[in-house]
């Protein structure tokens, strides 16, 4: 069979073995991720008491686009459409706040002019007013975080877990604070992987940092407020 040519992309070539293989791999990850979820869903851990509560429905439409993803043909689509035609357009509000499909956890990080910086080497910053997706700097073609790999950002499920880690970075750490993750989050042990991740709020242990807190946007707790 022959391929069509494309003005920009130049000569079309049938998938090749590798991105199967990624497509695959890519729907496993997803399944996974929904099991995860699901999993953290019937946990008894009191850790997720609060995104219990909020997250059933946002799971439960997870799995039904995620079932209608990989069941979706030319036929089915095309039906959709028909029906779309011919249907009203109505603004919706939106359900829930914002704050309802994330996590919260705990991070530290140093400070420079540049705002908050990792205390580790990691390639993904944490820029202001930004949320950035996190990228892999060993595999450029997974959507970060990937199970078996480092990426994503890092965060632990409390603060007291967060403090256990910290005593050899003591010199370095200028920022403590909780952060809101989202996206697709890995669990370990003690934390999260997550591809999205923003301050929430900041516990500066050094001072003149406050403008971390005009420049995030969020609040700030300080030791001395003189
Ligand atoms: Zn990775």
């Amino acid at each position: 069979m022959s391929l069509p040519d494309n003005p920009f992309f130049g000569k079309m070539r049938q998938k090749s073995k590798i991105e199967t293989a990624l497509e695959e791999n890519l729907k496993a990850e997803e399944q996974k991720q929904l099991e995860a979820y699901q999993r953290m869903l019937n946990s008894k851990n009191p850790v997720y008491a609060q995104a219990q509560a909020f997250y059933s429905p946002a799971i439960a439409a997870y799995a039904k686009s995620l079932e209608y993803s990989q069941s979706t043909s030319a036929a089915v689509l095309n039906e959709n459409i028909a029906k779309l035609k011919d249907a009203e357009a109505v603004k919706l509000s939106k359900p829930m706040p914002d704050h309802i499909a994330t996590l919260t956890a705990y991070r530290a990080w140093r400070a420079t002019s540049q705002g908050l910086v990792p205390l580790g080497r990691s390639i993904n910053n944490w820029l202001p007013k930004r949320a950035e997706r996190a990228t892999c700097c060993r595999v450029a073609s997974h959507r970060a975080p990937v199970r078996d790999c480092e990426c994503g950002y890092w965060s632990f499920k409390s603060m007291d877990l967060l403090q256990k880690a910290l005593p050899d970075y003591a010199n370095n750490v200028a920022v403590v604070g909780s952060v809101e993750i989202w996206g697709r989050v890995i669990e370990c042990e003690n934390g999260f992987r997550s591809e999205f991740a923003y301050p929430k709020e900041l516990w500066l242990v050094k001072p003149g940092l406050e403008f971390l807190s005009w420049e995030y946007g969020v609040p700030v707790r300080m030791i001395d407020k003189s």
